[in-house]
């Protein structure tokens, strides 16, 4: 096993089965994320014999950093080797409250959105919980910068990968480890309808954001093939379940590409589908890629105010890292082609 993929009660659970006090379990988890030590012989509390046990059956993994950009806007760009080799990315970026990191869940995508830049590279495989918690612990290693929030917004699509994202969550969340609150941890999804139903079961505060991007079946076909598996309709009519269930206000991701989705007419139609539910559009500029000829919308503002005059919530998200190739996959994508 890896020490990396328990949460707090896998790891007391452990304990016990090797016949030592479950209170153990706590200081492992708390010189691991506290203290951030990267080895048993760093856990002086425990004893040798102990740690020499442990050392056997828990593994400590690692993972490889091999590139390293920062923006202008210190904006930040990891990318990572895992240990078969994979490639994945994890985004750094900086707010007036703090820093928050986007995070990978898979190895590439499976989900072949047409403007999307790690689509264009298919699916490889699901990360382990330990190899998305690594991002964090080596990104406040390696650029000395706290972490306070952290969107599962990545490559890969997390409701694809439940069940090694929740217990992610649960580990960041723990107030023994690293101890993001829930309210600061943000997890979105295409739209796998099945997942939300087990994702509100949880029962977190995480933020769930959907990432919508079209205002009627044909458009949203065309661009998020996930869309004709489960269509707009049922999406809509699963969000409202959600926030009906949950209380909780959920985020729709709106991106705008030049003369496809910012017309006025998409305009009302996100108005007729959303308006009354719990939730606020968060309106993206799209980051051209050199994989299809989507352009950025000069429309921005434009649609901004046909969606307030719908009397929808709105906002704009505030762009990071423009010049280092910050567009989902471009990174990891450009070294995949051999381009650097
Ligand atoms: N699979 C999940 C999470 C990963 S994608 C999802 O679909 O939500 C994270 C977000 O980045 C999604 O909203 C995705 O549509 C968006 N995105 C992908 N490519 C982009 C690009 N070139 N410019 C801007 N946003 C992009």
């Amino acid at each position: 096993m890896k020490v990396y993929d328990l949460d707090l009660i896998d790891l007391e659970n452990f304990i016990e089965s090797i016949g030592e006090k479950k209170y153990r379990a706590k200081q492992i988890f708390l010189s691991l994320y506290k203290d951030r030590v990267s080895s048993y012989d760093e856990m002086t509390t425990l004893k040798k014999e102990f740690r020499d046990k442990l050392k056997n059956e828990l593994i400590f993994s690692s993972i490889e950093i091999i590139n390293r950009q920062v923006s202008s806007d210190t904006t930040e760009k990891f990318l990572f080797k895992l240990e078969d080799g994979n490639l994945i990315e994890t985004v750094l970026m900086p707010h007036d409250y703090g820093y928050s990191l986007c995070v990978s869940s898979q190895v590439g995508c499976p989900m072949a959105c047409s403007f999307c830049a790690s689509g264009a590279y298919g699916f490889k495989r699901n990360l382990e919980t330990y190899e998305m918690v690594l991002q964090i612990l080596n990104v406040e290693k390696i650029s000395e910068k706290k972490i306070s929030s952290v969107v599962i917004m990545g490559i890969g699509e997390p409701f694809l990968n439940y069940d090694n994202v929740i217990k992610f969550i649960r580990i960041i969340n723990n107030d023994n480890g690293i101890a993001i609150g829930a309210r600061h941890i943000t997890l979105s999804t295409s739209g796998i309808i099945p997942k939300f139903k087990d994702f509100e079961n949880e029962k977190f505060q995480v933020n769930l954001a959907i990432s919508l991007h079209a205002s009627n079946n044909e458009l949203r076909n065309k661009l998020m093939p996930v869309n004709k598996k489960y269509p707009l309709e049922d999406l809509i009519g699963a969000i409202r379940t959600y926030i009906n269930n949950t209380n909780r206000r959920v985020t729709i991701e709106y991106l705008l590409i030049d003369g496809i989705n910012d017309l006025d007419s998409n305009a009302k139609e996100l108005g007729k589908l959303l308006r009354g539910l719990n939730v606020y559009v968060n309106l993206i500029p799209y980051n051209e890629t050199s994989n299809n000829d989507y352009r950025r919308s000069k429309r921005t503002n434009i649609f901004f105010d046909l969606l307030k005059k719908e009397g929808l919530n709105v906002t704009v998200r505030k762009e990071h890292g423009h010049d280092i190739d910050a567009a989902c996959g471009q990174l990891r994508g450009k070294m995949i082609k051999g381009d650097k």
